[in-house]
């Protein structure tokens, strides 16, 4: 097999995906190296599997919502077996041969990098030794789990577990309030698994603004999610076939129901979304001179450069952890390797949690815009109210969407919906962030009569000045 390369690409994930296909399209030879899935946790065990199951229980709340429609019904033995089908019965054998057919050579196994010789970059995998004058590394990142006495004990599941189950549990556990335990928990409560979900602190969502994280909390309250926020497990024990947590209050002034109240949880099995850690640890970075950060993420410049030809890109920088960062990110190193110098740019890229309805968030929260200095104005529209196109869908329609304006420029700073569809209709805030369009044009702008698109000029009827 070949040895001698333009460019490594270490992880297949989408960054590492998208970055290849570019590199080899512009005709360079190209090694790709996965130790797993070419896909990726993306692929296999996150986007894709999650957004597929997520679908079934959304289209039924919809119906019921709707008019005119009886008798749907949720069918977990189909759902599961599309959701198969989606990820491929976790087999890459078609992607490999698919890059092969396209040029470049696919390395199947863990790589770590082992040095530099004549100004080109070796890496290891298995017997293999390659070099290139470029490394992308896209090797994305790892659940963490926190430390807890009787984890041990305890039926653990990650998203690796909970997006390939074949029969769900009666009950589960979800902790952390982030947008992958509020999926996961609308996931699983749509199929009807009794599910509690425990955040540390205050809100949901706790990036986002305070408005979105109670939004999220009622809608999961209102899909019979038990929402516990201001509570930590402390430890962990089994008793038989169940999985118990031991929980302490981590927040005085929370207006949960009393976490003090439910001080155990006991259930199946006991989901851990509590962040994730970049895969770096066994990479040999420093035999390239990079040292990670605290947190284990490689730090990148404007052009995902880490060092003197080597890149990273996608969830292992932890700049935005998103698939659509990490094809972003490929597409800003691919274009830098073959000569177009590109800075990547984060201003208005959405961050979409798919629950029930969408929720969706971009650009800057206020507190953001404070923390800048900028001078702003917030507004909130009830979309229900204002619109006819949530009438058209459901007898009880509910929708909110929330702007932030930098009263000085006069443009959109930031942008959250909650309603159905959101994470599609998000992206008009999201070009407008972007591109900096003043409130005067997009006030000129004439929707669609009857959409969703049509609560952004409501909205922006609600500014002062
Ligand atoms: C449950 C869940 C749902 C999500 N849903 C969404 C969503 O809807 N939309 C969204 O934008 N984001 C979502 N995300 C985040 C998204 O999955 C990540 O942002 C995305 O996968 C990052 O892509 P990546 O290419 O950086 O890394 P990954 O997808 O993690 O791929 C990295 C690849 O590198 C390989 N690798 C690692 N180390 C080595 C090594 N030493 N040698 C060779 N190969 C190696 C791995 O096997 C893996 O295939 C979700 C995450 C989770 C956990």
């Amino acid at each position: 097999m070949d040895s001698e390369f333009d460019v490594i690409v270490l992880g297949m994930g989408p960054g590492g995906e998208v970055a290849a296909s570019r590199l080899l399209d512009a005709g360079r030879k190209v090694a790709v190296v996965e130790r797993e899935l070419i896909g990726g946790e993306c692929g296999y065990w996150a986007c894709i599997p999650s957004k597929t199951l997520l679908h079934p229980p959304a289209l039924l709340a919809a119906t019921r919502g709707a008019a005119g429609i009886t008798g749907a019904a949720l069918d977990w033995a189909d759902a599961s077996a599309y959701r198969d089908t989606m990820i491929r019965h976790l087999d890459d054998a078609a992607q490999v041969d698919g890059y092969r057919e396209r040029g470049a050579t696919v390395f199947k196994g863990a790589a770590r990098i082992t040095g530099r010789a004549a100004g080109r970059i070796r890496v290891q995998v298995g017997d293999d030794e390659l070099t290139a004058d470029h490394l992308i590394i896209a090797t994305g990142t790892t659940p963490v789990l926190p430390q807890l006495p009787g984890l041990e004990d305890i039926t653990v599941w990650t998203n690796r577990e909970t997006y390939t189950v074949r029969e769900l549990p009666h009950r589960a556990v979800v902790v952390g309030g982030s947008a992958v335990g509020v999926e996961t928990a609308t996931f699983l409560a749509g199929f009807g698994v009794e599910t509690t979900l425990i955040q540390r602190g205050g809100s949901l969502l706790s990036r986002e603004e305070p408005r979105v994280g109670e939004l999220a909390r009622q809608h999961l309250e209102a899909a019979g999610v038990h929402v516990l926020l201001g509570a930590s497990p402390a430890r962990a024990r089994r008793e038989g076939d169940d999985s118990i947590l031991v929980l302490e209050s981590t927040e005085k002034d929370t207006d949960s129901p009393d976490p003090a109240a439910a001080s155990e949880v006991r259930a199946d099995v006991v989901v851990f979304a509590t962040g994730r850690r970049p895969r770096t640890e066994e990479l040999g970075l420093d035999a390239v001179g990079i040292e990670p950060d605290d947190h284990g993420a490689i730090p990148v410049d404007a052009s995902c450069r880490a060092g003197e030809g080597v890149w990273a890109i996608g969830d292992v920088n932890a700049v935005m952890p998103f698939t659509h960062v990490a094809k972003y990110q490929g597409r800003i190193a691919a274009d830098s390797i073959l000569g177009t110098a590109r800075t990547a740019h984060y201003d208005g890229i959405p961050r979409v949690v798919f629950g029930i309805p969408d929720i969706a968030c971009v650009g800057l929260t206020h507190a953001q815009a404070r923390s800048e200095g900028l001078a702003v104005e917030s507004v909130e529209l009830d979309v229900a109210a204002a619109l006819a196109r949530p009438w058209t869908q459901e007898r009880e329609p509910e929708g909110h969407l929330g702007l932030l304006a930098d009263t000085n420029r006069r443009v959109l700073l930031g942008a959250w919906a909650v309603g159905p569809e959101a994470g599609e209709w998000i992206h008009y805030a999201a070009l407008a962030i972007r591109a900096g369009i003043r409130l005067e044009v997009l006030r000129d702008q004439v929707a669609q009569f009857p959409t969703f698109h049509e609560a952004y000029l409501a909205a922006l009827d609600l500014f002062e000045s």
